[in-house]
């Protein structure tokens, strides 16, 4: 995984938090139109308009293979437990 600020400023089109960094899981790799967004926050899947600098839904097309990509349901996966375990220390 390779870290690196966000290509332009941008806010999660689903929860409206601003992402201002990226994680790659491609190493040495920085957003590229047409690329994947993840939102940390709420898990809202978009995708890189460069064009445009921001970031779109995805088509239905795009949203049913992503339904079936491994990378993707093992990230959204690594979101979920990690805002569980949020929830579980801010309840101690
Ligand atoms: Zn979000």
């Amino acid at each position: 995984m390779d870290q690196s600020r966000a290509p332009f400023k941008m806010n999660c089109r689903k929860c409206g938090k601003l992402l201002d960094g990226n994680t790659s899981m491609e190493k040495g790799t920085r957003p590229r139109h047409g690329d994947v967004s993840l939102c940390i926050y709420c898990g809202a899947l978009s995708i890189f308009d460069m064009n445009k600098q921001r970031l779109r839904p995805p088509t239905q097309w795009e949203q049913a293979e992503l339904s079936k990509n491994p990378d993707v349901a093992r990230a959204l996966a690594a979101i979920t437990i990690a805002k569980a375990k949020q929830g579980y220390k801010s309840q101690k």
